[in-house]
């Protein structure tokens, strides 16, 4: 089973701390659904027969997109692929854009899961993101998403904001969980270069949240969600029983997937390519995907990054599998002081972070990829 990313590479303004691939030449928009739907046709070998099992628009902001924009996309795309085991077709939303008829519109598409950005319930904190929607947007459009059948919805929350303090977080998610949805995707604020957000901590406009607060912060995230009945599924992701992301949770298992648009991402199994992340390239076919053969080390480290992140952990029979004794050796011998300190469990032969693991994730993963 292979999944499938479209990327929509439009947002009506952008938010300070944004480095995806997106630009606000809406008037662009036309010709971009046509180089989407002849990129549908000249890649369609890339998934060979395999059937798919997920579509997710994301973005940029795909809500941008109309109804005749989508079945221009649907139509080439069923035409195209096998979608009829196609279980999950998400799309991200901005709160702003989910007036009552756009979702009737997107009730009447493919669509069965919608994942909204909704980032905070604090105005304040959304100007200051450069955010377009209000809290109360958000939470309309959320009760609209659901009144109109959208029982399968996901919403991303932001922590770790300059200024935010841990009450601030707790009411946050409080008013996500008063919303009875199924999903929630959090992550802490990034300062990435090139971005607003980033020079203005460069030029000591605004100082990065202490450490130690960022590490409360996460702490009561898993400790509300999963009071509030959700599953722990993946380091940021969290979702009630069978409501996890099908879609990323493929990525997450090193399945087949298919990126379209300028900067998506590929992956076959054996090789990984991605799109160049220029739009006017993009529309004039100015651009091939660039496309690398991944190495047995290359292979390896992508199972280490992806699976560990997951409740599920590393099959150490898979690993031995694909990776022969060299690379399960070394990935036993790397594993060994994590698991001494508790930071690594071994259960029903998988390998997976234990609680106090999940907070030092990202230094223990690094030490189990292979570096030659
Ligand atoms: S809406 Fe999403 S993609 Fe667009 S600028 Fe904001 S964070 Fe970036």
């Amino acid at each position: 089973m292979s999944g499938i990313y479209i990327h929509i590479p439009f947002c009506k303004t952008k938010c300070i701390y944004c480095d995806f691939f997106s630009n606000v030449r809406l008037d662009q928009k036309d010709r971009y659904v046509q180089a989407l739907c002849d990129e549908i046709e000249i890649r369609k070998e890339y998934l060979g027969n395999d059937p798919v099992r997920t579509v997710y628009f994301g973005g940029g902001t795909p809500s941008l997109l109309n109804q005749s924009d989508f079945d221009r996309i649907f139509d080439i795309l069923k035409d195209t692929f096998d979608l009829s085991q196609a279980s999950e077709i998400t799309i991200e939303a901005n709160p702003d854009d989910l007036s009552p008829q756009y979702i009737a519109t997107l009730a009447s598409l493919p669509f069965n899961r919608i994942s909204m950005g909704i980032q905070s319930f604090s105005d304040d904190d959304l100007r200051f993101l450069n955010r377009r929607h209000s809290a109360e947007a958000a939470i309309h459009a959320v009760k609209e998403c659901q009144a109109n059948g959208f029982g399968n919805i996901s919403i991303d929350l932001m922590y770790g904001l300059p200024n935010q303090t841990l009450s601030d977080w707790e009411k946050n998610l409080e008013n996500a969980l008063s919303l009875q949805i199924n999903h929630i995707s959090s992550y802490h604020l990034i300062y990435e270069e090139g971005t607003k957000l980033y020079r203005l901590l460069e030029s000591g406009k605004l100082s990065e949240t202490d450490e130690k607060i960022s590490l409360e912060m996460f702490r009561m995230l898993i400790r509300k969600l999963v009071d509030g009945g959700f599953i722990h599924y993946e380091i940021s992701n969290f979702g009630k029983e069978g409501y996890f992301s099908k879609h990323n949770s493929s990525y997450w298992k090193g399945e087949k997937y298919i990126g379209l648009g300028p900067g998506a991402h590929s992956f076959n199994l054996k090789t990984r390519s991605s799109n160049l992340p220029d739009l006017n390239k993009y529309i004039n076919k100015e651009a091939k995907p660039i496309t690398e053969v991944l190495t047995d080390d290359e292979q390896y480290n992508d199972f280490i990054l992806t699976s560990l992140r997951t409740m599920w952990g590393i099959s150490l029979t898979d690993l031995k599998e694909r990776f022969g004794s060299r690379l399960f050796d070394y990935c036993m011998k790397q594993a060994t002081p994590y698991l001494n300190r508790g930071m690594l469990i071994k259960q029903e032969n998988r390998l997976k972070l234990s609680p106090d693991g999940i907070f030092i994730s990202d230094g223990i993963m690094s030490d189990l990829m292979f570096v030659d």
